[in-house]
């Protein structure tokens, strides 16, 4: 339904300050707020002036289209000038202005048939509906045109232009604010960093200086306890002659107490191991079954006459696996063992499913034990974390042996997870990948290699993870990237995706040819192009610097002296690749 207000017929200048007087009375009464009727005048102003100037003169009529809300207020501008060839590539004018005052504007408009402009705002939400009853009564309202009100509607449009510069100087003022506020919160973040870094630095050192004393510690506690071990036994053989049955029964206590201990000392050693990157992985060939038979057999005294059953399942479907099996059968061993003083009926089955589409093997240990609540499945992966239950002072336990599993599973390349439910049984699982060494390789993987825009990439070839962490702090608030690989391998493999703007090199890589590859990489033309920074602990500077190193930072070595060999050695001028 289409309810006509008003048409007014423009042929003067007159009529151009008339049409943008009822576009404004009409759109107030219709119930729009001050800025749209300003945008609606202003839009039917500048239409109704194109009519004036390039068909000398139009109708200009308004509506209120609908009946139910939204309804839309229409102008339909009509002229029988000379029309327009292409109204959609019209250049930017009175056309371009309106449609982005008005919801809408449509152009009807062909060479000799004039052109129509229609244009449509929807109404307020609240505005109440608009019917015929309304119409009238706005119309009756709206005053007879007269000459007079050329005065008072430039003095209105004044008051609106005054009304939108105030409006744009209260936005402006709020833009300083919070432009302001924003470089405060980007310093805040900046110093948050900053102490952070300092932080992670902190941390890294407490971790490390905590492995160091474990693992030394451990290593203090071994040999006494290997002695008290070994003379228990001694003992406990007769050697030195016959034992009364309280002797005998204190020296197995001591015993007993003595291999407890070198229980805990052996699985610390591990964890210290693992931390400081001392573990080595051994891979080789294995088949799941073998695996599961060695295990059956290392775990049959510890079922006794339990009324538990240990089921093997066999996985036919899985090929060999390259992994360590020794570190496989630990964290199985592990699993199969608490599962074992966890569980006081029922079963506890091993099993192992291999996924073909991701290259992975998951192995799983379920029991139909005593379960573990919700709550406390993230404590058992904290060292000496273990669970408050009936079960617990019965059975021997130190609480390091999920915390080493999952560290022995990060190590193989994989994850463990637990699924439990108290009093129903759990399930422990360790996921790995088939082919060890596939898994960890995803580091020098495009998908994960992400250079921030602008940053130029340095490769940063080393081993210890510290040092990796360092320098990527060291760089990371200047125009570089550090990118980490921890062996020459992987440093060819990144070269393939980037070509980085200095190579930050150290000598000793394991087994690595370090000198080799240097030699070797600077002898082609592509590595010439590259500055290579060697940062070793081998004081042969002329070695290296003959053999292609642009730089010989001996370590230790700080961030100045890394950063003004790289700002040095790297070109300014030089394009990011
Ligand atoms: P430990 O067995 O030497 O105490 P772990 O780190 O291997 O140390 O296990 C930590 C704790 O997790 C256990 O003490 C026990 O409370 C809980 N837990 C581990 N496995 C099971 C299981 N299968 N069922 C119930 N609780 C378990």
């Amino acid at each position: 339904m289409t309810l006509p207000v008003l048409t007014l017929v423009v042929s003067t200048e007159q009529d151009l300050v008339a049409v943008r007087r009822r576009a404004h009375e009409i759109s107030s009464a219709l119930g729009f707020g001050q800025q749209d009727r300003a945008r609606i005048a202003t839009a039917v102003l500048e239409i109704a002036r194109n009519a004036l100037a390039f068909a000398n003169g139009g109708r200009v009529s308004f509506e209120v289209e609908g009946s139910v809300p939204p309804q839309l207020l229409t102008v339909r501008i009509a002229d029988a000038g000379p029309g327009m060839p292409d109204p959609a590539s019209m250049p930017a004018g009175g056309l371009v202005a309106a449609q982005r005052l008005m919801d809408q504007c449509l152009i009807d408009s062909a060479p000799g048939a004039g052109t129509t402009v229609i244009l449509k705002k929807a109404m307020p939400e609240r505005a109440p509906v608009v019917t015929a009853d309304t119409i009238e009564s706005l119309t009756a309202r709206l005053d007879a045109f007269e000459g007079k009100y050329t005065y008072e509607e430039l003095q209105r449009q004044n008051r609106e232009l005054l009304a939108a510069l105030t409006d744009l100087h209260e936005r402006q003022d709020e833009l300083t604010r919070l432009t302001r506020e924003l470089e405060d919160t980007n310093r805040g973040v900046v110093a948050l960093y900053a102490e952070l870094d300092e932080r992670a630095d902190h941390l890294r050192r407490a971790d490390n200086m905590k492995s160091r004393f474990l693992s030394n510690m451990s290593h203090e506690f071994r040999t006494p306890l290997s002695s008290i071990r070994a003379l228990s036994k001694l003992l406990l053989d007769r050697i030195d002659g016959e034992l009364t049955t309280e002797q005998e029964k204190q020296v197995r206590y001591i015993r007993k107490a003595a291999d407890d201990l070198s229980e805990i000392v052996n699985d610390l050693l591990d964890l210290a191991k693992i931390e400081s990157g001392k573990i080595e992985i051994r891979a080789a060939e294995f088949e799941i079954d073998s695996l599961f038979s060695a295990l059956r057999g290392m775990m049959r005294p510890l079922l006794a006459d339990a009324p538990v059953e240990l089921i093997f399942e066999p996985c036919p479907d899985s090929p060999p696996i390259y992994n360590d099996e020794a570190k496989v059968a630990q964290i199985l061993r592990n699993f199969v063992s608490n599962a074992l003083k966890f569980t006081e009926k029922g079963e506890v089955r091993v099993s192992a499913a291999y996924h073909a589409d991701t290259g992975m093997v998951t192995f799983c240990v379920a029991d139909t034990g005593i379960g573990i609540a919700s709550e406390h499945l993230q404590l058992i992966f904290e060292e000496f974390g273990q669970v408050e239950n009936r079960l617990q002072n019965a059975v021997k336990g130190t609480g390091l042996g999920l915390p080493l599993c999952a560290k022995l599973c990060a190590l193989l390349g994989g994850s463990l997870s637990v699924d439990s439910t108290e009093g129903r049984g759990s399930v422990f699982s360790a996921t790995l990948p088939i082919y060890f060494g596939q898994a960890t390789d995803s580091a020098v993987e495009r998908e994960t290699l992400t250079i921030e825009a602008g940053k130029r990439p340095i490769l940063v070839i080393e081993d210890e993870p510290e040092v990796r962490l360092l320098y990527e702090s060291w760089l990371r608030n200047t125009d570089y990237q550090a990118v980490s690989v921890k062996n020459l391998r992987e440093a060819d493999q990144m070269m393939k995706l980037i070509t980085p703007n200095a190579i930050v090199l150290d000598l000793l890589l394991g087994e690595d040819d370090t000198w080799r590859w240097l030699m070797e990489l600077k002898a082609g033309e592509y590595g010439q192009r590259i500055p290579i920074i060697v940062a070793t602990a081998v004081n042969e500077s002329n070695k290296g610097k003959a053999l292609g190193a642009d730089a010989y930072l001996l370590k230790p070595i700080t961030r100045s002296d890394l950063m003004s060999s790289i700002d040095r050695l790297v070109d300014p001028q030089e394009e990011d690749v």
